[in-house]
């Protein structure tokens, strides 16, 4: 039986997904599809209740959908309940589900980059950003275990929410605290993990502004953003010789639980596909 799957937002021409799944669908042999769809808001509400009857299985939510899809699902996971948001859909037993793999993409790339003890290893964070990407990368970082983490984004209110929205996950032995950009040449010398968040240092626009310079030698830099795939933080990063981890390993490894709930088969991050979604980047399509 072909089963299909999808990846629904508005707009969707630039989504990387159907290049990823169809990789991972030719790969195993299997037949099915995996395909894009654009649904305006107003429309999102029917489609959510009427897309097995266009033969799907289930698929991928984003944006502007991700919110409106964790209202719409019958039932959600643990991990979307405390996103908010949905980025993965599938019915079982006629119900629809809804996770978000986002938390997961963003941890298991850092596992697979620096090994499963960086958690510990790092000890505090830095996360600058506080958007819709920060909440599954703070959410993460309070997972593994992580303390201080230290919030900083130029709409400080907007830090101060998220950091609100999180305090209840906190253990009694962490923290988590809103700072300033001014404060950041104070707050990076303490931190083991930087994670960029912002979409700062994305094409188009402005680097972020901080100077690796006083960090920790054995410093973790994190960025969540994948065009272009070495971002000026990146790139000085590693000029400082600091591990670097990069934002295409967390779109990748974010796309491994929603294949496996549509075709059966857990899908492996492999050079192979990065090497393919890499070459569409630098093609430069969006
Ligand atoms: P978002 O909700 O729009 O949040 C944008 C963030 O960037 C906010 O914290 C915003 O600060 C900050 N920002 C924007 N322009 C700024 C500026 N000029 N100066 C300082 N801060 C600025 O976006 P998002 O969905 O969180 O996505 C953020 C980035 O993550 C994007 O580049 C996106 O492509 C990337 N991303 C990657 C993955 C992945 O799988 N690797 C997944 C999701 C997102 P304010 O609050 O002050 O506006």
């Amino acid at each position: 039986m072909t089963r299909k799957a999808f990846v629904v937002g508005h707009p969707i021409a630039h989504s990387r997904s159907p290049l990823i799944h169809n990789h991972w669908i030719a790969h195993y042999g299997l037949a099915g599809s995996y395909e894009k769809l654009d649904v305006a808001p107003d429309d999102f509400a029917a489609f959510l209740s009427h897309f097995h009857e266009d033969g799907f299985v289930g698929g991928n939510v984003t944006i502007p959908h991700k919110e409106a899809a964790f209202a719409g699902v019958a039932l959600a996971t643990e991990r979307a309940r405390r996103l908010g948001a949905v980025n993965t859909l599938w019915r079982e037993g006629g119900i629809l589900w809804g996770d978000n793999t986002d938390i997961t993409g963003y941890l298991d790339n850092l596992d697979a980059q620096c090994g499963p003890d960086w958690a510990a290893h790092a000890g505090s964070a830095l996360l600058l950003g506080a958007g819709g990407a920060a909440r599954a990368v703070v959410a993460g970082l309070i997972e593994r275990g992580l303390s201080p983490i230290r919030l900083v984004n130029r709409t400080r209110a907007r830090a101060q929410a998220l950091a609100a929205i999180f305090a209840g996950y906190l253990s009694d032995a962490q923290t988590l605290s809103v700072h300033d950009f001014d404060d950041l040449p104070d707050l990076l010398p303490q931190a083991g993990l930087v994670v960029n968040t912002t979409s700062l240092g994305m094409k188009g626009q402005p680097p972020l502004p901080l100077d690796l310079a006083h960090c920790r030698d054995d410093t973790i830099v994190s960025d969540i953003v994948y065009v272009p795939l070495e971002t000026p933080l990146l790139a000085m990063a590693r000029a400082r010789g600091l591990a670097c981890v990069d934002g295409l390993g967390m779109l990748l490894h974010q796309a491994v639980p929603g294949f496996e709930r549509w075709f059966g088969i857990r899908p492996e991050v492999t050079p192979a596909l990065r090497a393919r979604v890499e070459a569409d980047i630098l093609a430069g399509k969006g």
